[in-house]
């Protein structure tokens, strides 16, 4: 349902993406590598829309963490870049690309080659967090590049004043995606699924569209006081 709904609602920019990653991903495959970039950035250059790229971590034989209550952080990922991508969708300043829409594996370094390829303004990579000890809770944002800083406190500024989870601030980090990004890159750790109670808040739809709108309203944030 929610999978629909964002279909429908995301419009050509999400289906176009769509498109470049399955033909990124086969022309990977198969040993072709094929850029599929030009398109969207002369696209990008007659409306001036800025680029942003929508990563939904993990995915397909790649499940991420198990939560509390058993389901995968590929699905919780999935739903919440959807409601993102909507959102964005809506804003005549944004045009949202997402690294998957359903539930495909994608290797990190083509999630970030289609980030580079898009020449996106940002690349915003969300997951879910894991830890053994169940009691361990909390939001955190990562970034690797300099010129990702300002991104990442920006977005997690907001993120933690919507998700309403302990602040574990934003840290430097070399995630693998992180690092092939050329373009301004974070990585959000929206809670912990392994702790029962942000688990609980995480699947719900009320909270997720909270977090989605957080994201938004950061990334205008950042767009709009940019030097
Ligand atoms: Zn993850």
């Amino acid at each position: 349902m929610i999978l629909v709904l964002g279909l429908a609602l995301s419009g050509y920019a999400l289906f176009s993406s769509l498109i470049s990653a399955s033909r990124e991903l086969s022309a990977s495959e198969t040993g072709t590598p094929q850029l599929t970039g030009k398109k969207d950035e002369q696209a990008r250059k007659s409306d001036g829309r800025h680029i942003i790229v929508i990563d939904a971590g993990h995915g397909g034989k790649d499940p991420g963490a198990e939560g509390v209550s058993g389901k995968y952080e590929r699905a919780y990922t999935l739903s919440l870049t959807m409601k993102i991508a909507a959102l964005l969708d809506q804003e005549p300043m944004f045009e949202p690309h997402m690294t998957r829409t359903d539930d495909t594996f994608i290797g990190l370094t083509d999630r970030a080659r289609m980030a580079n390829e898009l020449h996106a303004d940002a690349f915003i990579s969300v997951h879910g967090n894991t830890f053994p000890d169940p009691d361990i809770a909390g939001t955190e944002s990562y970034y690797y590049a300099d010129d990702s800083i300002r991104l990442a406190n920006t977005i997690h500024q907001q993120l933690i004043q919507a998700a309403g989870f302990k602040d574990r601030g934003v840290k430097m980090e070399g995630w693998w995606v992180l690092k092939k990004s050329e373009v301004p890159a974070i990585l959000l750790e929206i809670g912990f699924l392994t702790n029962r109670d942000e688990e609980a808040a995480m699947l719900s739809d009320a909270h997720q569209s909270k977090v989605a709108q957080a994201i938004v309203d950061g990334l205008k944030q950042y767009f709009s006081t940019k030097k």
